[in-house]
């Protein structure tokens, strides 16, 4: 849903309680803090009391929205320009765009991320394997490239990134301390089924793989990008996306927070076809 369906779906903080009551209980509030369903409605403050451990909840208890002070619509609001903010969105575009503080919108947004932790499926099939750096200071910013030979080394405030994409299907990353043989074997046996067929360059670190996997190495060194299906241009492509994001919007990430954008760029990424992405957030948003 765009921001537009959203506003004439969800008109007030009300219906978004209701709406929210419906996705989370069917509309048969349980007490979050006990469980029981014995309790008496206060409507006037959307809440209700447990009449088994005497205290009042609604329905925002242990949610992403949880005690927060704003408006409802807004971030329902907030949760759609997310998702169709293809190049992400900043705390300082959302705070304008839904008349918030940056503050408020950088909290809220990191909140937003947190709907956005993948399930964790094994890839199989056509998997791309690759690694590049991201973030930094402006001045760094060529640093980007990777040396020659794919050996992908980044400047020393750059953060490096491990990426396995399923050809057709879903990508995975996260930030990583190094580039080593141990540290991205052991990502692509967390993330990928044995017996997949890997695409990855020369970098020296993804020997030893095809004990595990079938794999296919792209020599970038000899000016080759493309050998017929051996490549990482998919997964290249997802990289360019997220630097534009990074480098556009955000300015600068601290490594700290980098996992939270690697993942909403991930879940973008792979709910590219789901026409239910905002009903399924909403419902991550209170199962959470
Ligand atoms: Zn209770």
């Amino acid at each position: 849903m765009n921001i537009i369906q959203v506003y004439k779906q969800f008109p007030t903080h009300a219906d978004c309680i209701k709406h929210l009551e419906k996705v989370r209980w069917n509309n048969e509030p349980v007490c979050p803090y006990c469980g029981s369903k014995n309790q008496s409605s206060l409507p006037k403050e959307q809440r209700y009391h447990c009449n088994n451990c005497n205290t009042t909840f609604s329905v925002t208890v242990n949610t992403i929205f949880h005690k927060t002070k704003v408006d409802l619509q807004k971030w329902f609001l907030a949760i759609s320009l997310v998702l169709n903010a293809k190049k992400g969105l900043s705390a300082r575009q959302l705070g304008r765009d839904i008349e918030v503080t940056k503050d408020t919108a950088w909290y809220m947004l990191m909140r937003i991320r947190k709907t956005f932790v993948d399930d964790a499926d094994l890839l199989e099939g056509i998997i791309e394997v690759d690694e590049t750096y991201v973030g930094g200071k402006n001045k760094n910013r060529h640093k980007d490239k990777k040396t020659e030979g794919g050996q992908g080394r980044g400047g020393d405030d750059k953060t490096a990134v491990v990426g396995t994409l399923q050809r057709d299907g879903k990508v995975r990353a996260q930030k990583v301390k190094d580039v080593s043989a141990k540290t991205l074997h052991g990502i692509v046996k967390q993330n990928v089924k044995k017996g997949s067929q890997l695409m990855t360059d020369e970098w020296k670190s993804y020997n030893g793989l095809a004990l595990l996997y079938g794999h296919s190495i792209v020599k970038h060194a000899m000016g080759e990008y493309v050998n017929g299906a051996v490549h990482t241009n998919t997964l290249e492509g997802f990289w360019s996306l997220l630097k534009r994001g990074v480098i556009g919007q955000f300015h600068y990430v601290s490594p700290k927070y980098l996992n939270k954008y690697i993942d909403e760029f991930c879940f973008r990424y792979n709910n590219r076809e789901n026409k239910n992405i905002f009903s399924d957030t909403i419902l991550k948003a209170v199962k959470s």
